[in-house]
């Protein structure tokens, strides 16, 4: 699948619910409303709707949310979308998770043909993690790391940068990140969702914090790239890479090659923009996909050049409307 600019779409993320056990401060209200159940593509739906794009070409698929998780009867969905993994399907099937459940399912993700994970950890300190996620326990995302490693899945560590919260322990990541064979991604905040007015006050340029690293670390530049937005290095000390994810400072909209499906079947072609395309509707339609892969060549040709993120004082806090749980991140 080719896009207007020429970028071929290889890469579906799913948000499989917008429900998590967490509600980051960045990321979700204390009192967010969630959608109706019946609004929710059943597992099933998702399950076609994916096959649908690997028959198109993705060749990868990450499962997010709202934390993936939670979902019940979520393995079945993995099960089958890793039954697909190989030629002619999908090269690989992996998940973000805050790490919640991570110690029940680690085994099981492994056996359905998942290798890698993203898990989201923005302190080491019990209480700040805490106060960030407003429901998590730092000890049981411990375990399910833990979990994980003894699995063999290989992790990264998805941390966002947050001025004057986190970002005096981006050393002690580094370090820990190090001690346990893990990769670092940090990732500037983004305006997404009205989550009250501290927006501006959590955003932390990474250039900034870029060179606060470097007096410790010693950044070797790599040409690792992931077709995504992280520009990676390799922290010489530990041998483990550290990403920087800066939309906000830099734009990686040119190489961009995923989509983003929401848990009621709408596609989005950019995080950064409210344009989407209505996927629920062709399954729910015909038992047969020609309606379905009509509607979803119809929106990769609209897919947008880029995206118009801007935190800026004398603006609103907000620049698309929805929640990262909506699109996934
Ligand atoms: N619940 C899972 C988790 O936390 O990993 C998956 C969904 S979460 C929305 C995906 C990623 O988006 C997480 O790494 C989270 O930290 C990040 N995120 C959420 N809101 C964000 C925001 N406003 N700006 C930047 N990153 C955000
Ligand atoms: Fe939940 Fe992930 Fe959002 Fe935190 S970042 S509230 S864990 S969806």
């Amino acid at each position: 699948m080719l896009d207007p600019f020429g970028r071929s779409i290889s890469y579906l993320r799913v948000s499989v619910t917008d429900r998590c056990d967490f509600r980051c401060v960045y990321c979700m209200a204390e009192d967010m409303t969630f959608l109706p159940k019946s609004e929710v593509l059943s597992l099933e739906e998702m399950d076609r709707l994916c096959g649908a794009f690997i028959r198109k070409g993705v060749k990868k698929i990450r499962l997010t949310g709202g934390e993936p998780l939670v979902r019940g009867g979520i393995m079945t969905l993995i099960n089958s979308l890793g039954a697909r993994i190989g030629a002619d399907g999908l090269e690989e099937l992996t998940l973000t998770t805050n790490g919640s459940q991570l110690e029940k399912y680690a085994a099981q993700l492994h056996a359905a043909g998942v290798r890698r994970i993203n898990v989201s950890l923005d302190s080491l300190e019990p209480e700040k993690f805490t106060s960030l996620t407003r429901w998590g326990k730092l000890e049981k995302v411990l375990a399910g790391l833990r979990a994980a490693k003894a699995a063999g899945l290989a992790i990264k560590i998805n941390t966002v940068a947050l001025r004057g919260v986190n970002d005096m322990e981006f050393d002690r990541l580094i370090a820990w990140c190090g001690e346990e064979g893990f990769d670092l991604v940090l990732i500037e905040v983004m305006p997404m969702g009205d989550i009250g007015p501290q927006r501006v006050d959590q955003y932390l340029p990474l250039s900034l914090a870029r060179t606060a690293i470097q007096r410790t670390w010693t950044l070797d530049d790599t040409d690792y790239r992931t077709g995504g937005p992280a520009r990676y290095y390799t922290v010489r000390e530990t041998g483990r890479r550290l990403g920087f994810i800066t939309p906000m400072t830099h734009n990686f909209c040119e190489s961009c090659n995923r989509v983003r499906l929401t848990c009621t079947g709408q596609l989005y072609m950019c995080l950064g923009q409210e344009d989407s395309a209505d996927l629920r509707a062709p399954i729910r339609a015909s038992e047969s996909d020609a309606q379905l892969d009509a509607a979803i060549i119809e929106a990769i040709a609209r897919k947008p050049k880029g995206h118009d993120f801007v935190i800026d004082r004398r603006g609103p806090n907000v620049s698309v409307p929805r929640h990262m749980s909506v699109t996934g991140g």
